[in-house]
């Protein structure tokens, strides 16, 4: 099945955490060929986020530098010229034409049939809880049959 970046995070996001010692093992490949290779991984920018750590009194009140934002690199403050340090949020930056790039994922019946479960569980729940942002990863998964007019 080909998938691109969005389906391939999505599916990891809904693939279960927890199932018998045979789906573990299951989810375990199958998670390993949905995530970003290393070779992938160097097409992206990855941003952090930074912020300022200036803390300081002026006229009896405590001041707080308010200073932040993403950056691929770490930058100073312009205000207090010092380093900005990070908070630990990230950002991954996908080319545009990467975001159209599809990977041949490999499943067997089983994997299928796990990776499948929780898009199927969302569609026949009452009332259903399919999002738009699921429909092309659903129907990859159970093509819409052809009608014919
Ligand atoms: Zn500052």
């Amino acid at each position: 099945m080909k998938l691109t970046i969005v389906e391939r995070t999505k599916l990891l996001g809904l693939l279960p955490q927890e199932g018998n010692i045979l789906t573990l093992k299951i989810l375990r490949k199958l998670r390993e060929s949905l995530s970003f290779s290393e070779a992938e991984l160097k097409t992206f920018n990855t941003t952090h986020e930074y912020m300022c750590p200036y803390r300081g009194e002026e006229d009896n009140t405590l001041v707080i530098c308010d200073n932040k934002g993403f950056f691929l690199e770490q930058p100073t403050c312009c205000r207090h010229n010092i380093p900005m340090l990070q908070t630990g949020q990230m950002n991954l930056m996908i080319p545009p034409e990467a975001l159209k790039n599809e990977k041949e994922i490999h499943m067997g019946t089983q994997a299928f049939a796990i990776a499948s479960a929780p898009l199927k569980a969302l569609n026949e729940a009452n009332p259903p809880k399919l999002t738009d942002d699921l429909v092309s990863l659903y129907d990859k998964f159970f093509p819409p049959e052809e009608k014919e007019e």
